[in-house]
């Protein structure tokens, strides 16, 4: 047969379902009664062949990096945490370098499925289907970026901050690979799920872009409004309303039989918008759908594996809180619930299967709300 991807599953690692999504922080909150650290993001390349618009680590991309802490240490640390059930691996495109692939991308997955836990990592996947081909083995979900109706959109988001011009058909042939690639991988066995953001370009052609996803046999389509952090800090905000809207249309117009994640929603059961309760209420009964509360901080930290330094996510204006060179996951966790800025967004509504905004959606939409005092309504 061809174009299988022999996949190592001789771990038993269950694929991620809609009844079963580990990334969910509700899943560890109800299972410890408390926010526990069950899942590690890490930063392992500021490599990238793409300069996107609403990158949000644009700023820290570079030509050549400097040297990443030895795997050891990382491998050390992972086993140190607990209730560790997922990781993720970012950049940059954290394929970009083969030999960042050997060392450190394969050995990390192989740790992962050598415990029983499962792996994510954020790829562009327009390189050489090789590069991938190799990883997918060892690989639980790959995740995409997905804001496209044709190569032209790519073209012009893809490289919008790459400070000189790219060919049209340059940009053309990458994204004829990456769709040529998540075609690939999904009909080998790999999970892909493509996330597309809700934003000012976006919005009015989510519909469109589901289909595009749901061509390319991706298991998993996730959406997000896009908030403009660090490096995107420029870009047009749509409101509300449009972002309501967006959903709507894109429910009224989905494939049902993929399953579609939504995350980071600015709209909340306490919510006084009856809109924004009844947005959630259609999310609630439709099948297939699922809306995953903010990892960030809640049962997640980031990694940046060229310092060492500990971040709430790999984006955040939130400075590092500690460094593994010194410090274990799971205290540094601890540290972070203690903090201010944690207790701000750490409300549970368990009728609502809510636990709370993620923070930079409550800096910008809710800033005077104190979501201690407020409950679902239900
Ligand atoms: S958990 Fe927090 S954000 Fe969610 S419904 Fe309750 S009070 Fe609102």
């Amino acid at each position: 047969m061809q174009n299988v991807i022999h996949t190592d599953r001789t771990q038993g690692v269950r694929p991620a379902s809609p009844a079963d999504d580990p990334w969910d922080p509700i899943v560890s909150l109800r299972q410890f009664g408390r926010h526990r650290l069950t899942s590690v993001e890490m930063t392992i390349s500021n490599l990238c062949n793409m300069r996107c618009e609403h990158c949000a680590v644009g700023d820290t991309l570079v030509m050549a990096e400097p040297g990443k802490l030895p795997l050891e240490m990382m491998l050390r640390r992972l086993d140190e945490i607990e209730h560790l059930q997922t990781i993720s691996i970012t950049g940059g495109e954290p394929t970009f370098s083969g030999k960042t692939v050997k060392e450190y991308l394969i050995p990390l997955l192989k740790y992962a499925r050598s415990r029983g836990i499962r792996s994510q990592i954020n790829s562009n996947i327009t390189l050489d289907y090789s590069r991938y081909e190799e990883i997918a083995p060892f690989l639980d979900v790959m995740h995409i970026s997905f804001n496209y109706t044709n190569a032209d959109d790519f073209h012009e988001v893809g490289f919008a901050k790459s400070g000189h011009p790219v060919a049209r058909e340059t940009a053309a042939r990458m994204y004829e690979r990456m769709l040529s690639n998540a075609s690939k991988l999904s009909k080998g066995g790999l999970f892909v799920s493509a996330e597309s953001m809700i934003n000012f370009r976006t919005h009015e052609k989510m519909a469109e872009i589901h289909q595009l996803i749901v061509q390319m046999g991706c298991q998993r389509h996730e959406v997000h409004p896009m908030y403009p952090s660090a490096f995107a800090s420029d870009l047009p905000v749509i409101n509300k309303e449009e972002m309501r809207r967006a959903i709507l249309h894109l429910l009224d117009h989905r494939d049902s039989s993929l399953w579609m994640l939504f995350g980071t929603l600015p709209f909340f059961h306490c919510s006084e918008e009856a809109e924004d309760r009844n947005l959630l209420a259609r999310l609630a009964a439709e099948p297939n759908v699922t809306v995953r509360n903010d990892p960030d901080g809640r049962n997640r930290l980031n990694v940046n594996l060229f310092t060492g330094d500990v971040f709430v996510t790999d984006f955040s204006d939130v400075p590092a809180f500690g460094n593994i060179r010194t410090d274990r996951l799971d205290e540094l966790f601890e540290r972070w619930l203690a903090h201010p800025l944690a207790g701000s967004v750490n409300c549970h509504c368990p009728a609502a299967a809510c636990c709370g905004p993620n923070l930079l959606v409550k800096d910008m939409y809710y800033r005077e709300v104190d979501f201690l005092a407020r409950k679902a309504i239900l």
